[in-house]
């Protein structure tokens, strides 16, 4: 089995060194608190859901909506809360997926009387007793650079809980999210994608997503703050590095998304079966179980996507 170079870890994941002494391995350490008019979460396992997992989307509502294909495995529930992105990522597969070129796509944008269309809609779910999570977003980032002025994404949290629906959240944006953490209860979620460590590379296929070592000190003050969180590794643009990042996060990190980079011919020069019983081996040693079951994902598990799951055999 080839073992990965010393020069290539170096150059997409050199350690942050955070000191063992400042992470924190039990939780929740500040008392945030549901709110107790609303469902109570499961005490024994904060990333349970404590309603069911596959709520089906209401008919009639394009906000609010049940993801397809490989996103699926990401969520059952998610809304885009803007039109197209301004972290302008290289991989990144949304202008593909809303049928955009990528400059257009970097302009983003409101959507169009979206919080008024997003109350009707949540009121339709809460009526047909739809809870659960809904993912902010797919196919944009909730705090992309566009959201410290509009802000829609924290009024997008508040309608949604105000309508018996949790959030988890999916972003690059880094500190930019802590202006809502004030929102968040251990019913909703905070994640974040990792795909290097240093800010060269960072820079190269995210250029102006938050750096590394800022998202990384996002999710440990939500894991601070008693928040359910976890860290997808997708894409995975250096094996070493997205091995790294589990080593330097796991301390704050509930749970582990794991996948593969696709569409890119570099992607072909990677050894991803290397990887998977790699990335396994390492989470298993640090006390994760596998789940191979994206809808009932708990804390302390991990979840390999199936793209990779693929290469395991
Ligand atoms: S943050 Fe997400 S949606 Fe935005 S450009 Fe990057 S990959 Fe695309």
């Amino acid at each position: 089995m080839k073992l990965y170079s010393t020069q290539e870890a170096a150059r997409w994941a050199t350690p942050l060194c955070l000191p063992r002494s400042s992470l924190t391995s039990l939780r929740p350490i500040a008392g945030r608190k549901a709110d107790p008019k609303r469902r109570p979460m499961n005490q024994l396992n904060m990333f349970a859901q404590s309603q069911p997992v596959k709520p089906a989307s209401v008919k009639g509502c394009t906000l609010i909506y049940t993801p397809r294909g490989r996103a699926r495995e990401y969520a059952a529930l998610a809304c885009n809360v803007y039109r197209g992105c301004d972290h302008q990522c290289i991989y990144c597969y949304a202008p593909s997926a809303t049928q955009r070129n990528r400059d257009d796509f970097a302009i983003s944008s409101t959507r169009k009387d979206f919080l008024r269309k997003l109350e009707k809609e949540a009121t339709k779910y809460q009526a047909a007793g739809i809870t659960g999570r809904v993912l902010l977003s797919f196919t944009c980032d909730p705090y992309q650079h566009l959201d410290v002025r509009e802000q829609i994404t924290r009024r997008t949290i508040q309608i949604l809980h105000r309508h018996d629906l949790n959030v988890e959240v999916l972003t690059k944006g880094g500190s930019r999210a802590l202006r809502d953490l004030d929102l968040f209860t251990p019913e909703d979620a905070f994640a974040t994608t990792l795909t290097c460590l240093t800010d060269t590379a960072s820079r190269e296929w995210e250029p102006y997503a938050a750096l590394p070592n800022d998202r990384i000190e996002t999710i440990r003050r939500f894991h601070q703050a008693g928040i359910p969180t976890w860290v997808s590794l997708e894409p995975v643009l250096s094996p070493p590095a997205s091995l790294e990042i589990i080593r330097q996060t796991h301390s704050f990190v509930d749970l582990f998304k794991v996948g593969k980079l696709n569409y890119y011919s570099m992607a072909q020069g990677i050894d991803w079966h290397q990887f998977a019983h790699a990335a396994i081996a390492l989470l298993t040693s640090l006390g994760y179980k596998r789940n191979a079951d994206p809808d009932t994902l708990q804390s302390g598990q991990f979840y390999v996507k199936r793209d990779l799951a693929r290469h395991l055999a």
